[in-house]
Parts: structure tokens; sequence; C-alpha cells
């Protein structure tokens, strides 16, 4: 069966003149060099130069708050059910009296985490989600030395609650 029109017979003839010059081949080659040395370069000068991703582009995830600044989350579980990475934990926990403008329901998680280096980044965690709590953002994952570095804990997923600090996701919620 022939999967491609790319295959070439081998053959063993004696090569002509022009052919055993390698000219012919040379000049061929520096045609294809020319012809790239015009065109507009795809790669980027990284990490002085980043590309700028979409807006649903599936990087980094954040733990919202809601308008008034209470976390969303109520530790149900269905992201870490859901996750086929196996890449969430978390440990519920009760909101006491006065604490209702740190959490907007009655459960929340006093452990979150997301073990970043078995995440696959398929957005089924924000899929599943009942409370639009987690959303996965257009940043990426820095890099790290550590494997321990690459537990996110809630101290580095909620998103902060001073205004500059908040992660729109809207773009991902219009989808
Ligand atoms: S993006 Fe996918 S793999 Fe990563 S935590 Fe969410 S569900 Fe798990
Ligand atoms: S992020 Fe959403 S799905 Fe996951 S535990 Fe919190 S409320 Fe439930």
């Amino acid at each position: 069966m022939q999967l491609t029109n790319r295959s070439k017979v081998v053959s063993d003839k004696n090569m002509t003149i022009a052919e055993g010059s390698y000219l012919p081949a040379v000049l061929k080659g520096m045609a294809v060099t020319l012809k790239h040395f015009f065109k507009r370069p795809v790669t980027l000068k990284y990490p002085e130069q980043t590309r700028e991703n979409s807006e649903v582009y599936r990087g980094r995830h954040v733990l919202k708050r809601d308008e008034n600044g209470a976390e969303r989350c109520t530790a149900c579980g269905l992201c870490a059910v859901s996750c086929p990475a196996e890449a969430i934990t978390m440990i519920a926990d009760e909101r006491q009296k006065g604490e209702e403008g740190k959490y907007r329901e009655e459960k929340y998680a006093a452990v979150y985490e997301i073990n970043m280096l078995r995440c696959i980044f398929c957005g089924l965690c924000e899929e599943a989600c009942p409370k639009e709590a987690i959303f996965l953002t257009k940043e990426l994952l820095p890099s790290d030395y550590e494997r321990e570095d690459f537990i996110w804990g809630k101290d580095r997923l909620v998103e902060g609650l001073e205004a500059d600090k908040r992660i729109d996701v809207s773009k991902r919620q219009d989808r």
C-alpha cells in the first residue's frame, strides 16, 4: 500500500558529469536557503519574546472569588472526580460564623492542591465545576526546579482580593 507519493526509486546508475560535480545539488540547496532567508521567521527569541496565547488557551488554573471577594469553591470534589490525571486533592471544612465574607458556601476547601506535573490541562475540572470556581487561564505554567514546587496550593491558585489581582475568565465563560 502506498501512503504518500513522495517515495523515490533508488538507482545505482552512474552519475552524469554535472551530477558528479555536485554543483546542481549545491545550487538547489542554496536556493532553498535563500527562499527561507527572506521569509518572516516563525520562531521567537524566547524568553525575551513570548507569544500571546488565545483567550481560551488552557494554561494554569485559578480558583475564583465572587463579586464580594468570597471564595466560590465549596469543596464538592466534582473537579477531582472528573480529573483523568488524578491531579486534584482537597480537604473540606465547615464555614464558621463570621466567615461569610471569606467563603461563599457553608462548606469550603481548607486545602486545595493541584499537582501540575500530573495535570494534562484538559479543562475537565473547569467543565465539572457547578460553582464556576475553577478555571484554566491563558497564563503558562512557570518552570521550576523541585518536584514539590509543582504542587500548587490555595496560596497560588486563589485569585487576589484586589481588583488588579482578579483574573478575567469571561472569555472562557462565553465559550
Ligand atoms: S485540567 Fe484536566 S488534568 Fe488538569 S487538573 Fe483539571 S481535570 Fe485534571
Ligand atoms: S472547584 Fe468547583 S468542582 Fe472543584 S471542589 Fe470547588 S466547587 Fe467543587
